[in-house]
């Protein structure tokens, strides 16, 4: 892709799908299913797709890349969180998303139900001992959003020790609060951090549901809690709409990414992500003199070893 074409498609891109809350959020406002500008919507659904891989793979090389500065620098971390509803597809953008990134540099945490010492501590406890270490990529597969998402749809999982609480919207805005300030301390502390939102349609996610019922090699995805939750489909998208409306900050953006499209959604994924890496224009190390000096002495005793 040209470079000219490339840039006004990421401005399109982070004009579309970036919410930092300037606005009052509504989920209404976005298309589960867009499926790119002008220029590439017409292509029909087999050429999408195929354009779709290639700038997934061309940009899973400039991630590639640039995550080994990010190493090599050891300055900055990066925290990507994704959150959806069920087969909305966290673990397929995943997967492919970070394939062409090094394993040592990046560490993945998939978040399930918490643990009793889990529950033993404050909510926020569990994701802060996972942050991603500096020159490291950090994926929370579901994060601590869970707390204001799973946690309101169902209060029971509420841990016990708060039941003298008054749970009202005070105590949900308590908790919006607690996150932004978790989230302005690692930024302040050069964690850089991203949050999807992967936006599939109530009619999508039952596609996907009978695709998992319909294939045998799919039945382990199958939860049997995943028709209870989608009978709470709108609830969800409320709890949703509440927290990314309270919790999309500049410095740690949501970006609402259309998912009814799976390969749409892993190219704008990677897009994102390679555009805020590459755009903090990180350099490997520089080599003070004593150390130049140490590599030319090496370089010399391997030569006339
Ligand atoms: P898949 O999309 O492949 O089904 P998954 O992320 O849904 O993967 P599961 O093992 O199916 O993984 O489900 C994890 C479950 O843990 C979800 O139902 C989620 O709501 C629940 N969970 C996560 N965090 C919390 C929390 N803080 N309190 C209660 N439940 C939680
Ligand atoms: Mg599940």
């Amino acid at each position: 892709m040209k470079n000219d074409i490339r840039e006004k498609l990421i401005r399109e891109i982070f004009m579309r799908c970036r919410v930092s809350g300037e606005y009052d959020f509504k989920l209404s406002n976005f298309d589960t299913a867009w499926a790119g500008p002008e220029e590439i919507k017409h292509l029909g659904e087999e050429k999408l797709k195929k354009r779709a891989k290639k700038i997934l793979k061309k940009n899973l090389e400039a991630l590639s890349e640039a995550q080994e500065v990010l190493y090599a620098s050891n300055k900055y971390a990066m925290l990507l969180i994704f959150q959806a509803m069920d087969a909305a597809g966290k673990d397929g953008t995943i997967k492919h998303v970070m394939s062409g990134v090094n394993p040592q540099g990046c560490q993945v945490f998939s978040f399930k139900k918490p643990s009793s010492e889990e529950l033993d501590h404050n909510f926020l406890w569990r994701y802060t001992r996972r942050m991603p270490e500096f020159g490291r990529i950090g994926i929370f597969n579901r994060s601590y959003y869970e707390e204001v998402l799973v946690v309101k749809v169902n209060p029971e999982f509420l841990q016990s020790n708060l039941s003298h609480q008054k749970i009202d919207k005070a105590f949900w805005a308590g908790r919006y609060d607690d996150i932004n300030n978790l989230e302005k301390h690692l930024t302040t502390n050069n964690t850089l951090i991203l949050k999807f939102y992967l936006n599939v349609s109530k009619e999508e996610q039952k596609n996907r549901f009978l695709e998992r019922l319909n294939d045998p090699e799919k039945h382990w995805k199958f939860s049997e809690s995943d028709l209870v939750e989608r009978s709470k489909w709108n609830k969800y998208q409320e709890a949703f709409e509440d927290a990314i409306g309270h919790t999309a900050t500049p410095w740690a953006p949501w970006f609402i990414i259309p998912a009814d499209n799976k390969w749409i959604m892993r190219a704008l994924v990677s897009m994102i992500v390679t555009e805020t890496i590459t755009s903090l224009k990180l350099t490997t190390p520089e080599v003070s003199s004593e150390k130049k000096k140490l590599l030319e002495e090496a370089r010399r005793a391997m030569e006339t070893e």
